[in-house]
């Protein structure tokens, strides 16, 4: 099977002056090991769009990008020619609505930040979607199940890869993660294994959505 596979993986982190960032605990682990799966089954062309992270595959295009607005720009380009599209990346909610030119300074007792929205990536790609497989990440500390349902339907995804976030699975910047399957079929628990094992069952579920695809 000859694909074409995009796939964002890492933090995004936004910049709030010179030396200082907003960014989350992906260690872009799952990205990476995805990438890895692809390539051990011989899936296709991979383009792996990630923000800053230890965790590079070799062998297959890298797009090193840091904001959010700039993962945007990336995956919007590559987009439309790709049959696959794997959002792992954890990407900031929200960024600094002024980027800062100098060091701020601590002369001040109080100091308040302004966030503004980032946009969202995957929402875009869903409503844009036409021949991509476009499978999701959620990472939910609540109400868990009811959100990624909702996730699934609004983003237009065709699978949906639940994290629940809590203190027996922490999920980001850990070896071992439990995770849940949200496609069209209803709901999948998985084991809690190894980042890498979930790198497999994940490509094992998304070839038999395509399989599926084509038979109906
Ligand atoms: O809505 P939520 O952030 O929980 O959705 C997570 C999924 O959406 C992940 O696949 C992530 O890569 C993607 N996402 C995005 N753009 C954002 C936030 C999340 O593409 N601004």
């Amino acid at each position: 099977m000859k694909n074409r596979i995009l796939i964002t993986s890492g933090p995004t982190v936004e910049p709030i002056d010179p030396v200082r960032f907003l960014s989350n605990r992906s260690s872009g682990k799952t990205g990476f090991y995805i990438a890895e799966e692809a390539k051990k089954r011989n899936l296709g062309e991979i383009i792996f769009i990630t923000g800053p992270t230890r965790y590079i595959p070799n062998d297959i295009k890298i797009v090193e990008i840091e904001s959010a607005l700039e993962m945007k720009e990336q995956v919007l380009k590559y987009y439309n020619r790709s049959d696959i599209v794997i959002m792992a990346a954890a990407v900031s909610d929200f960024s600094s609505a002024k980027i800062y030119p100098e060091k701020i300074k601590k002369t001040r007792e109080n100091f308040t930040l302004k966030l503004v929205k980032n946009p969202d990536i995957l929402l875009e790609l869903g409503k844009n979607k036409k021949k991509q497989i476009l499978v999701g990440f959620a990472a939910e500390t609540e109400n868990m199940f009811e959100n990624a349902q909702n996730k699934f339907k609004t983003k237009n995804l065709d699978l949906l890869v639940l994290n629940e976030i809590s203190d027996k699975n922490k999920a980001f910047d850990v070896d071992d993660n439990q995770v849940y399957f949200i496609s069209g079929s209803g709901i999948k628990k998985n084991e809690k294994m190894n980042k890498s094992e979930i790198a497999s069952i994940l490509w094992d579920e998304i070839e038999n959505l395509i399989n599926n695809k084509k038979i109906t």
